[in-house]
């Protein structure tokens, strides 16, 4: 007889995304004339920076000539990735990076799932909420967690993160070997500071605890006095694996490439209490699961790195944070408590009630599109996440339309247009 893996049938299942685009097209279909404006789009809407595409091209005609075809790679991924992402993302920071602590991969989505297999599966795991729901859906299937009453699984950690705290959670109340963190957060976008960091590293070492730093936005911080990598904070390296990525980046999420930091002094513990390095851990696992990114893609990612990408990527962040201070600032204007939309291309707002209700308000009478709270973690319940990935005029219509909304006697009527 074969058996299925039944953690998962444990693991609820995400209504988030099919729901919204069922009730959008149900709107669309009642309301053919009115024009949707989509601001819960978690993926970018801008192309390629020029640069990437130029060396894109150009990596794919080497392909095609045996002269300079390639064919697997190195398992880590290539030296002239890896040496750049050490000098440029760390070194340039003061963080002590080197090219042989960096694990190339196509998604980060897919590193920050796979992490948890080299650690034990009794162990107990920290996880935020609300939060990208890939940490605590892997753990589920890996057998992490027990069963699921109230919106929560016995035996997770849940780190609240709410208005009381400033979306920031607090050191764990009981103890925990795995600590997910992500600044700047998906939904929150909330951001953390260098002391506030450095806690959280003090309380993994105290407690020979891991933390898991998922840095996917790290691109969008502008403040010059926020961390934009744990291993800005002194002796991190021992206790943490961070987790980068091109998709929001540089517009890679169609693309796929991102990469992973694990020091050399990385660790984590026996059975019998004795250390155990975690990068010869996770290199055994990736080389033995996969042969990586693609030779054309790495180029493309390099390309990041020159002086053209680097402008043309910063224009793309500030594209969108245009559109994210527009939408934080109408917001906050109509009286609405938000966090993000600084540092972070997503906006989350205090709706004062339920998630779904409001969702069904500024669709059915606004014609606009957002993501409701509940969707990331109960925490997430009376708020939604409103997103700044879409062009600047579409963010200008669907604000047009939330405002004529919550102010007193304007019309309160989908628009057509
Ligand atoms: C988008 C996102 C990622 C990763 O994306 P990939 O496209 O798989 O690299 C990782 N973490 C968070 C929090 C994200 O929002």
């Amino acid at each position: 007889m074969i058996k299925v893996n039944e953690n998962y049938l444990k693991i609820q299942p995400s209504y988030l995304f099919s729901e919204i685009a069922r009730r959008v097209s149900s709107f669309q279909k009642e309301n053919p004339d009115v024009e949707i404006c989509r601001l819960g789009i978690g993926d970018v809407t801008l192309p390629l920076p020029r640069a990437c595409i130029d060396v894109f091209h150009k990596a794919v005609d080497e392909m095609a000539d045996e002269s300079t075809f390639r064919g697997y790679g190195p398992e880590q991924g290539y030296g002239f990735l890896r040496e750049k992402i050490a000098r440029e993302d760390f070194q340039s920071r003061g963080a002590d990076i080197s090219p042989d602590e960096i694990f190339v991969s196509d998604g980060a989505k897919c590193d920050v799932g796979n992490i948890q297999e080299i650690f034990a599966s009794d162990i107990k795991v920290a996880i935020p909420d609300p939060v990208y729901p890939v940490y605590l859906d892997t753990n589920v299937m890996a057998g992490r967690a027990g069963s699921f009453h109230k919106g929560r699984y016995d035996g997770i950690v849940y780190l609240d993160c709410t208005g009381e705290n400033g979306y920031l959670p607090d050191l764990p109340k009981e103890h925990a070997g795995l600590i997910y963190l992500c600044f700047p957060n998906n939904p929150t976008g909330a951001t953390i500071t260098r002391e506030g960091l450095t806690r959280w590293v003090e309380y993994a070492r105290e407690n020979k605890a891991l933390i898991l730093y998922d840095a996917a936005y790290e691109a969008f911080i502008g403040d010059k006095d926020l961390p934009r990598s744990i291993y800005e904070i002194d002796d991190a390296r021992e206790v943490a694996i961070e987790f980068r990525s091109y998709s929001k980046t540089a517009g890679f999420t169609g693309v796929r490439c991102a990469y992973t930091v694990v020091p050399k002094e990385c660790r984590a513990y026996t059975e019998r209490n004795e250390k155990q390095l975690l990068h010869g851990l996770w290199n055994r696992r990736q080389s033995t699961k996969t042969n990586g990114v693609s030779y054309p893609v790495q180029r493309a990612a390099e390309a990041v790195y020159c002086q053209e990408g680097k402008a043309q990527v910063r224009e793309l962040i500030a594209y969108y944070m245009r559109n994210a201070d527009l939408i934080r600032k109408e917001m906050t204007g109509l009286g609405f408590d938000c966090t993000g939309g600084e540092n972070s291309p997503y906006i989350w707002v205090d709706v004062r009630e339920d998630s779904w209700a409001m969702f069904d308000t500024l669709l059915r009478k606004g014609g606009v599109v957002c993501t409701p709270g509940a969707g990331f973690g109960r925490c997430g319940e009376g708020h939604i996440r409103i997103s700044a990935f879409n062009s600047f005029q579409n963010v200008q219509k669907a604000l047009k339309r939330i405002r004529d909304l919550f102010t007193p006697g304007a019309k309160t009527q989908a628009r057509r247009e």
